[in-house]
Formats: C-alpha cells, structure tokens, sequence
C-alpha cells in the first residue's frame, strides 16, 4: 500500500485546510488500514478549520484531521486475525490506553490518557486511516454509507439520550445542532412522552422536527414557558439533554426541570460558564456529565436502533466531493446546515 494519497492537512498556525499529498500510513502491529469512502465534518473540525482559541492550543501542526468516517479494511498489520480485507467499518476516535483504572474497568470514554483520532494523532479525511484493531468497528452492508460516516457524532448523541430512562418522560433538549437533532430522533424512538427542543436557528429546529420532536422553541422569538404551557405540561422536564454549550441554555435548561430531574451535560461550556447551584440543590437534580461514546456499549447501541428503524436521513443536508471540501465548510459555517459529507469515492 506504499505510496502517496490526498489528505486534508492542517499545515501550518492560522485559518484554513489544505488538500495535499502525504505517504499513505503503514499499519503497525495490532493496527487496521482504512480505504476511506466517506467523512463528515463534525463541530470540531470546524473549531480546526476556523483555528479559534481552542483548536491553537490543542492541535499540533501538521496534522491531518476528521474523525467521522466509513471506510473498508484495506490492509491488516501484523498480528491482526480479527479482522479482514473489504469488511464495512468505522472506529471509535477516542484510542484510550487500555491500562488505566477506568480503562480496566470497561469505562474507557473516561481514559485519562485518551488521544483523539484527527485530534492528537492524523485523522481520517484522507484516502487511508490507520488505526489500533480496538478501535475498529465492522458494520454490516445493509446500513447506509452516508449514516455510517457520521456514526462517531451519532454516539455522543446517543451516548447523552440513552443515559437516564426516557420511556414515558418529558424530555428538554436544549441546542438543535446535529447532534440534538439526532437525540430528538433517539428519545422519540425511546418512547419518551414529550420531546421539547431549543434552538436560535429556525432552519435546524425544521429538521429537529422531523426528527420527532413534539415542539420546537425558537428561543429569539417564543419562549419556552409558553411551549411547556402548551403542551400541558405541569411540573417541569424529567430529562433534559445539553446539547448546545452555551450557557444560557444551560441555565434554562436548570431551572426547566422537575424536582429529581436527570440532566445529562454533553455541550462544552465556554470558559467561566456560571450555573445557579440552587437549581441544582433544591431540586435534587442528578448531573450527569457525558464524553466521547462508551467503548463499546454505545457502538452496540446505535447499531441496533438503526437496525430497529431509527431513520438519521432527514439530518443529512450536503454532500461534496472532498476536493470541494471548501464548500463544506463554509456549510457547517453558515449554521444552515445539519450533517455535511465528503465523498472519497
Ligand atoms: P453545534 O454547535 O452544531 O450545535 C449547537 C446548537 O446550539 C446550534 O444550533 C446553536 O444555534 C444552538 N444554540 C446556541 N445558543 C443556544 C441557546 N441559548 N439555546 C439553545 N440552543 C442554542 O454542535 P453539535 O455538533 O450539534 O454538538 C453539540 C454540542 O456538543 C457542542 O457544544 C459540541 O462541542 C459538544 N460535543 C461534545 C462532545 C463530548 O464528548 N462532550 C462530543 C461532541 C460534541
Ligand atoms: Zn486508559
């Protein structure tokens, strides 16, 4: 597999990508060759792209990035026996150590020692990836290419949705990006009772919509009190899902719940973000923070609602050949936009 491909590469410090050729990686023991077919951009390559504060300090050029893929097994490194040449396949971006507490104990999303594919090491919006055969996941022919290559970004959400009981519940979820327009998909097929989503971006709430959500609230011009009211609600939400990093979301969303409600926390919060710690107290409200999907629970998990009908089309706005990966990004930019692929085909 010598040789050189195309890849989307972080070059240098400042703004932008750029579509050059690197060698095509060598697995090592233990590791899998991907031919990659398909890669959508997540919020983070975004920051990467966009080179905002945080991505200066984390990102270490050059470096290619994108951690949302599907591929097909292109080569086994020594060692491997798992595995075999054509297989369908994703992989889980978060490559943990293996050895830690948490690790040992099947909780690897909480790895402290956690490197992100396309993040800390060269990522996958390239024609090859390399990556350790533990991070591999094989998925069968029948599930469509375009859902499998955002599949990582299906995790977080169904890693947030699938963390407290939803079946009969009120459910808030605030911030209607991709990824909360994937868990109003969740929780609806869950069961849960009532699906209330927020966003600022009317565009996005159409697809949360779709998606199976029993309200959407456009927080610049209705208000959410209101939404509650009409949908007869009484007490307040039983779970609600940050899903938007910002804190004023955060903040509405505390004071929306029920007493003994259950939060599950997935949006990053800004620098300095200030909660009211007595939302949290005199309701009893449980906090639950969420990272990454849970290595390998949350992989079994969206498999299977697929395979039970969950239907992610609705989500999927653009698609672009990776030459055209400007496009893309100016997509994903635009906020007009649910899930972006590149095709590598
Ligand atoms: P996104 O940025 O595309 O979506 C966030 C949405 O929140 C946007 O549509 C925005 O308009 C909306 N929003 C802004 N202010 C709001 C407000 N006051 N109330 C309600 N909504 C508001 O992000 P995404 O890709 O869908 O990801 C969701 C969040 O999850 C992001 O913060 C992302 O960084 C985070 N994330 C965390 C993990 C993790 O492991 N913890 C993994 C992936 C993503
Ligand atoms: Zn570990």
């Amino acid at each position: 597999m010598q040789g050189m491909m195309d890849a989307l590469v972080k070059r240098e410090d400042g703004k932008g990508l750029d579509l050059v050729k690197v060698p095509v990686p060598e697995p090592g023991i233990g590791e899998v060759l991907i031919k990659i077919h398909k890669t959508a951009i997540c919020g983070t390559d975004v920051h990467i792209y966009n080179w905002d504060p945080w991505s200066r300090q984390h990102i270490r050029p050059p470096m290619t990035i994108g951690h949302e893929y599907v591929g097909e097994i292109a080569a086994l490194g020594p060692g491997v026996h798992d595995y075999r040449v054509g297989q369908i396949v994703s992989g889980e971006g978060h490559i943990v150590c293996g050895h830690c507490r948490n690790c040992r104990a099947g909780n690897g999303h909480w790895c402290k020692f956690t490197k992100g594919v396309g993040v800390d090491r060269d990522g996958a919006f390239a024609e090859y990836l390399r990556i350790p055969e533990t991070n591999v996941i094989a998925i069968s022919k029948d599930i469509s290419e375009d859902i499998i290559s955002f599949f990582d970004a299906y995790g977080n959400a169904a890693h947030t949705a699938t963390m407290f009981d939803v079946v009969g519940e009120d459910v808030l979820i605030t911030g209607a990006g991709p990824i909360g327009m994937m868990a109003a998909g969740i929780c609806k097929q869950n069961g849960a009772r009532r699906i209330i989503i927020t966003d600022v971006n009317d565009y996005r709430l159409a697809i949360a919509k779709k998606m199976g959500a029993s309200q959407t609230v456009n927080l610049k011009h209705e208000n959410l009190e209101d939404a509650m009211k009409n949908q007869g609600m009484v007490e307040g939400f039983d779970v609600g899902l940050e899903m938007s990093g910002n804190g004023a979301a955060l903040n509405q969303l505390l004071k929306s719940m029920r007493n003994g409600g259950k939060v599950a926390l997935l949006g990053i919060a800004g620098p300095g973000t200030v909660i009211d710690w007595n939302d949290v107290i005199f309701k009893g409200l449980t906090l639950q923070g969420i990272y990454g999907r849970k290595m390998y629970e949350t992989w079994y998990k969206i498999i299977a609602m697929i395979e039970a009908g969950l239907d992610l089309n609705p989500i999927i706005t653009h698609r672009f050949h990776y030459t055209e990966f400007e496009q893309g990004f100016a997509a994903m930019n635009s906020g007009e936009s649910g899930k972006v692929i590149l095709n590598w085909a």
